[in-house]
């Protein structure tokens, strides 16, 4: 999956939510999340992104921020 970090918080660009095909987007306290288990993998908005704040979960140190998107994605 793919994780949304620090760098989305008080950002005010969608271009992420308008690209991505399973509409895996949610909006969390201050940012966007994706929900981990909706997310396909795809990849197209990590590009899209203005602020570079999608990474894939495989990076180092992202462990806060895949629960943070999975909390709170699950609350809608
Ligand atoms: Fe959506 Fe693809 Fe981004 Fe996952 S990687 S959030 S499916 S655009």
């Amino acid at each position: 999956t793919y994780v949304v970090t620090d760098a989305c918080i008080k950002c005010k660009y969608t271009d992420c939510v308008e690209v991505c095909p399973v509409d895996c987007f949610y909006e969390g306290e201050n940012m966007l999340v994706i929900n981990p288990s909706e997310c396909i993998d795809c990849g197209v908005c990590e590009p899209e992104c203005p602020a570079e704040a999608i990474l894939p979960d495989t990076e180092d140190g992202l462990e806060k921020w895949l629960e943070l998107n999975t909390k709170y994605s699950a609350e809608w």
